[in-house]
């Protein structure tokens, strides 16, 4: 049978387009051409491109070259270039103009299929995992930690609850590859008195939709969790520790002008406030081996989100947990910190050699800080960070916060410690 032939990617008049997203008074061609962008840019030398070059490039009308250049699948559209452009110019909007314009059959097969995944179940959980599976599981779990851990034979995980408080979506990884990560969250809610729910409908929150630049399912997918929310008479759509998640729902919101019946909010932000409050009394006790720790700010709740108030709500947690003196910040670090290149559909791209070149920059700044684990709010930080371990012979681990808050609070289970390394474990011995 002969194979069949991709369809041709369809050459745009690319400064024309580009010119059109761009907001009242701005230009492309303001560009100075100083640098600064490809200079603190991951992605800059990457299948010989690089953001400066690829605005030069779209005002010259280079136009067949920037259509076709796999370069925008490498670019995670953290937008560190914009944050450090003199004349704020967004080069991801044209990296997404790029990446919506390559058929489906020419772009990166795993991030379609995850898009097709999200769409296939009124989960939308980009693993496909349908809202009876995402029950069960639950309730499995639940049993489980009922049954063999007596203090917590009272723990609750609600599904479907109407009128509560939170509405809590949760990573679709969680629930299909690693169930037990999801109770330290449980007990955190439970020790604070949240009044929560899942839904067993929109509780996923990945949207690989959007980096597949695919807008008429991002717009799908955010509408059915906008409902899902709605449906339950939930005040917080309440992010877990996920960045990915957080940026594709409020920017969806934000790109078609939807209205909700809900605020967003991250965990993090709560973290701090509960921790402030005394509902989450974690010290650092614990670390009497002065175990050093860093973080890992997610380009999509930092710079692309909240900006600086949540990279400091991470600082006040992390300190709080592991002690001041036993926390060193990378360099740079909040809204100036490099993406770890595991976001823009990076992950599931395929493409690892180029990948693992982007995270090199990351490695080398997390084995700058001496720190032998690096905490993260993100799925996508969390998955990179620890690849770039093994693919570049690093001695760090990445730990999730709910991980670290249960073990300050001497609630970790047995089943919860995945991701801690021998030194934590022979403290819980
Ligand atoms: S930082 Fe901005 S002005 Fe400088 S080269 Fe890059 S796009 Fe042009
Ligand atoms: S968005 Fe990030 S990866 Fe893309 S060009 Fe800008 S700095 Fe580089």
């Amino acid at each position: 049978m002969a194979a069949e032939t991709p369809t041709p990617i369809p050459i745009i008049n690319f400064k024309q387009q580009a010119l059109q997203l761009l907001p009242d008074g701005a230009s492309f061609d303001a560009c100075l051409t100083c640098g600064l962008c490809s200079s603190g840019c991951p992605a800059a030398g990457i299948e010989n491109m690089d953001p400066r070059k690829f605005i030069r490039m779209a005002m010259l009308g280079m136009n067949e070259t920037l259509s076709t250049t796999p370069w925008i699948w490498c670019c995670t559209m953290c937008r560190r270039c914009q944050h450090v452009c003199p004349m704020s110019i967004d080069i991801s909007q044209l990296v997404l103009l790029a990446r919506s314009n390559w058929p489906n059959d020419r772009k990166p097969a795993g991030i379609v299929r995850s898009c097709t995944l999200i769409r296939s179940t009124d989960s939308t959980s980009a693993m496909g995992l349908p809202p009876e599976d995402f029950v069960f599981v639950v309730n499995d779990v639940l049993d489980e930690v009922r049954a063999t851990q007596p203090a917590f034979a009272h723990l609750q995980a609600p599904i479907d609850k109407q009128g509560a408080h939170f509405f809590v979506n949760q990573n679709s990884r969680e629930p299909m590859s690693e169930p037990d990560e999801m109770v330290p969250l449980w007990k955190i809610l439970d020790l604070v008195g949240a009044d929560w729910t899942y839904s067993s409908k929109g509780w996923a929150a990945e949207n690989f939709c959007m980096f597949a630049g695919d807008e008429a399912a991002w717009y799908d997918v955010t509408r059915k969790r906008i409902e899902a929310v709605d449906d339950l008479g939930c005040s917080v759509w309440l992010n877990t520790e996920c960045g990915h998640s957080y940026y594709a729902l409020w920017n969806g919101i934000n790109r078609f002008d939807l209205d909700v019946g809900f605020r967003l909010e991250s965990l993090i932000t709560y973290y701090a406030r509960w921790i402030r409050e005394g509902k989450l009394p974690v010290n650092s006790d614990w670390n009497r081996r002065a175990i050093k720790f860093t973080v890992q700010d997610p380009c999509m709740i930092v710079r692309k989100a909240y900006g600086e108030s949540i990279a400091e709500d991470m600082r006040f947690v992390v300190r709080s947990l592991v002690g001041a003196d036993n926390f060193i910040d990378m360099q740079p670090n909040r809204s100036a910190n490099y993406c770890c290149g595991g976001g823009g559909g990076f992950l599931q791209a395929g493409m690892n050699e180029q990948r693992r070149s982007y995270g090199k920059r990351k490695f080398d700044q997390i084995q700058a800080t001496g720190a032998a684990y690096v905490l993260t709010p993100c799925h996508n930080c969390h998955s990179q960070m620890e690849d770039l371990a093994d693919a570049w012979h690093g001695d760090y681990h990445v730990v999730h916060f709910w991980t670290l808050i249960c073990l300050s609070l001497g609630i970790l289970g047995e089943n919860e410690r995945t991701y801690l390394g021998p030194d934590l474990l022979a403290l819980l011995d």
